[in-house]
């Protein structure tokens, strides 16, 4: 059996320092057990792993993490996270999207499950997505605007504390890796006006499209 085959590299900024690493470790079929063979579909330009005995096939991702950056008469809603990665730092509510889930569900079942804080699909507003190929992952990240903020409560022990924060007091030195590049500053600004922004990364671009229907490059790579 060949060596799985692993690929690594640099991910955006905005991931910060999450693991850069995922590999196709699934050795046997789901479904009957037998070894899986790499091989190049019909049609198809990349290598997958398949049963050549039933027919399955290995989904490889990318997984989708979707967060919302929640917010309440001057207040961003973040959650100490209890488990690894970056436990103990500061983040905004989220995970990854379940089987069969819409971005926006699986955004709302996340922030009622962390902090018991109930939102709707309607409420999530896009805000940024980023694809992040070498981690094999699509972050999804929404905004959302709540009337008071009402009190919290953390699923101990995945969530260790949640707490509503003023912008002065933004723990910016204990945030989780990936919100270390977020402009805390311009998104209050934003959720104040009302005028909001959508943010679209990859691995060689970051833009913002503005309220004025303008499309402006952070970075873009040249090739
Ligand atoms: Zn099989």
């Amino acid at each position: 059996m060949s060596a799985a085959p692993t690929q690594t590299g640099a991910v955006p900024s905005w991931a910060g320092s999450l693991p850069t690493m995922f590999d196709y470790s699934a050795r046997y079929c789901q479904a009957c057990g037998d070894p899986l063979r790499r091989k190049i579909l019909l049609g198809e330009s990349n290598e997958r792993l398949v049963c050549e005995r039933c027919g399955f096939l290995v989904s490889l991702g990318p997984s989708v993490l979707v967060l919302t950056l929640i917010f309440s008469q001057e207040h961003i809603l973040l959650i100490k996270r209890g488990t690894m990665p970056y436990k103990g730092k500061w983040a905004p509510p989220g995970g990854f999207v379940e089987t069969g889930e819409s971005l926006e569900a699986a955004a709302v079942r996340e922030v009622a499950e962390e902090v018991g804080l109930p939102l709707s699909c309607e409420q999530m507003i896009p805000h940024a997505i980023v694809s992040l190929p070498r981690m094999n992952q699509v972050h999804m990240a929404f905004l959302a605007v709540v009337d008071a903020p009402i009190p919290l409560h953390p699923s101990l022990p995945e969530v260790q504390d949640a707490r509503w924060f003023l912008e002065q007091d933004y723990p910016t030195e204990s945030m989780w890796g990936p919100a270390l590049g977020f402009d805390i500053g311009r998104l209050f600004d934003r959720v104040r006006t009302g005028r909001f922004e959508f943010y679209q990364q990859t691995e060689d671009t970051l833009r913002v499209i503005t309220a004025d229907s303008c499309v402006h490059y952070l970075s873009k790579t040249r090739r």
